[in-house]
């Protein structure tokens, strides 16, 4: 394979990059209206989707796009090409937004590539915007693509992905968890096998305060990652924790990620007890499965 001298780097710079833009490039025969890019870290999954705009617009040779030297692909780096819109980098996507760029969906791009569109953290899409962009989706669109960025396709509503093409980035490698995390987390995999150790630990005065709920929480994000990842390659899994949780099965996998989120979401609330989180997360996996 052919090294891409990328010279400003912007749209080369991730993990995997080599093979991600090989495949990029392949697709481009025949640009799917919706690609969702799953895997690696945000800021990987960002420079994809910013490299498969390039790979679309660029004035290089195909084998080689995107070239990094051309109008387009300098445009795109810089967030300033015509036929690029970027939705959610900043603040969270509105249906407002969306609603707005409906008309210009409807048209042709300006230039002679594709008007690219994408979406970032599609996994945090209120459900109003969700429909509105599998509506968008259902209809063809001329000359447009959309792309849909999130950690694992699971995240993203099911009906969205089944409309994508799925391009899943190298998975980055999740550092282990602390010790005493460590404990915590496997304490809490032993309560939903036994429904035992867990109360008597969450109602130790000050054994769970905030900082260890958040670090055992992105303990269990880390671990729902592998898992995930696992089951996509259809690998053991050599860490027991991810075992553990993979035997939750996809829609188990997806509903743990939805408690994880909502205990991230109250443990930012000052005066939400943090052991009440956590005691909420140990029962909410066990009430439904
Ligand atoms: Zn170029």
């Amino acid at each position: 394979m052919t090294g891409t001298a990328c010279a400003p780097a912007a749209l080369c710079a991730f993990s995997g990059a080599e093979q991600v833009l090989a495949r990029l490039r392949t697709l481009a025969a025949h640009a799917p209206q919706s690609l969702v890019i799953e895997g690696g870290t945000e800021a990987d999954r960002k420079t994809a989707a910013l490299a498969w705009a390039a790979t679309l617009n660029c004035a290089g040779e195909p084998a080689t796009r995107p070239c990094c030297r051309c109008a387009a692909c300098a445009q795109i780096v810089q967030g300033v090409f015509m036929d690029l819109k970027t939705f959610g980098d900043q603040e969270k996507i509105t249906t407002d937004e969306v609603r707005e760029a409906l008309p210009e969906w409807g048209q042709p791009p300006r230039g002679n590539g594709r008007r690219v569109s994408i979406f970032f953290a599609a996994h945090e899409f209120h459900p109003a915007v969700a429909n509105l962009l599998l509506k968008t989706l259902e209809e063809p669109r001329p000359g447009n693509v959309f792309v849909l960025l999130a950690p694992q396709r699971e995240r993203l509503l099911q009906t969205l992905v089944s409309r994508s093409f799925v391009l899943t980035l190298p998975w980055p490698t999740p550092q282990p968890p602390e010790p005493d995390v460590a404990e915590w987390l496997a304490a809490l995999l032993n309560f939903w096998d036994t429904g035992q150790g867990w109360f008597e630990r969450t109602g130790t005065k000050g054994a769970a305060d905030r900082a260890l709920a958040l670090r055992l929480l992105s303990a269990c994000q880390r671990e729902l990652t592998l898992a995930v990842a696992g089951d996509t390659a259809g690998e053991t899994l050599s860490s027991p924790a991810a075992r553990r949780l993979a035997r939750l099965g996809p829609a188990g996998l997806r509903r743990f990620d939805l408690v994880l989120g909502q205990a991230q979401e109250a443990l930012n609330q000052p005066t939400v007890m943090p052991a009440l989180v956590l005691d909420w997360i140990a029962t909410a996996m066990i009430a439904k499965g």
